[in-house]
C-alpha cells in the first residue's frame, strides 16, 4: 500500500498532539516537525517538538521556497519544511499537525493529501483542556478560544471530521480512515 500524507487540524487544545502521539506509537508514521519562531514551552525540545528558529532564518527559508506551507499564529510564524515531508514519505506515512489554513494550503500543492479535522465534543471541553494543559496564560487561552469559530467554519472543506470525545475511539477512527485511503491508492 502506498504511503499517504495526512493532516490533522482543529482548534488549539482539541487534542491533536495527544492523538498524533498515539497514532505514531501504533503505526509506521512519521510526524512532520514544523519550524516556528515561537519560544519553546517548558519541556519542549528543539528538533523534536519543533525546529525553533529566528524570524530571520524563517524568512530566509521562505525565500528559498523551503516550506510546503506556512502561516502566522498569535504573533509567531509556523511552517512545514518541504524536505522533511518529501524524505519521509519515501518509507512512511507522514502526519502534519497544522492549522486549517495550513491544511488547505497543503492540499493545493499535494492534491492527494488527506485532510482530517479534529473537533471537540463541546466548546467548553476545549477551554477545560487548554486550562488543564497548563501551558497558556489566560490571555493566550482567550486568543485561542476566539479562533475556534473560524477553524470549525472550515470543516466542510476537510475530507473527514472526527470528534475527540473518547481518545481511543478517535485514534481508531483515524486508523480506519488511513487504512481505507491507503487501500484506495493500491499497491
Ligand atoms: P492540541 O495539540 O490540539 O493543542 P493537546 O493534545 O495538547 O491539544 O490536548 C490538550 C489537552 O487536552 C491535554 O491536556 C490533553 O491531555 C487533553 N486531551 C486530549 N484528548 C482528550 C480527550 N479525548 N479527553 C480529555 N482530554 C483530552
Ligand atoms: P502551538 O503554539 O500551540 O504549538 O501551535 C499554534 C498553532 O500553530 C496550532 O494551531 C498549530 O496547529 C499551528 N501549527 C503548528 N505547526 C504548524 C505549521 O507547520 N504550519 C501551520 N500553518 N500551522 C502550524
Amino acid at each position: 500500500m502506498r504511503n499517504v500524507l495526512f493532516v490533522l487540524s482543529g482548534p488549539s487544545g482539541v487534542g491533536k498532539g495527544t492523538i498524533a502521539k498515539k497514532l505514531i506509537e501504533r503505526n509506521n508514521i512519521a510526524l512532520s516537525i514544523s519550524c516556528t519562531t515561537r519560544l519553546p514551552r517548558n519541556g519542549e525540545i528543539d528538533g523534536k517538538d519543533y525546529f525553533f528558529i529566528s524570524k530571520r532564518q524563517f524568512v530566509d527559508k521562505i525565500k528559498k521556497n523551503g516550506f510546503l506551507e506556512y502561516s502566522e499564529h498569535f504573533g509567531n510564524f509556523y511552517g512545514t519544511p518541504k524536505d522533511f515531508v518529501e524524505n519521509h514519505l519515501a518509507d512512511k506515512d507522514v502526519l502534519l499537525e497544522i492549522d486549517v489554513d495550513g491544511g488547505l494550503n497543503v492540499k493545493k500543492n499535494f492534491t492527494d493529501a488527506i485532510l482530517i479535522m479534529i473537533v471537540p465534543p463541546t466548546l467548553n471541553d476545549i477551554k477545560k483542556r487548554l486550562e488543564s494543559r497548563n501551558t497558556e496564560s489566560d490571555e493566550n487561552i482567550k486568543l485561542r478560544m476566539e479562533r475556534i469559530d473560524y477553524e470549525l467554519g472550515k470543516k466542510s472543506e476537510y475530507d473527514y471530521v472526527i470528534v475527540n470525545d473518547d481518545l481511543s475511539d478517535a485514534v481508531s477512527e483515524i486508523e480506519k480512515i488511513l487504512k481505507k485511503e491507503k487501500a484506495k491508492k493500491g499497491e
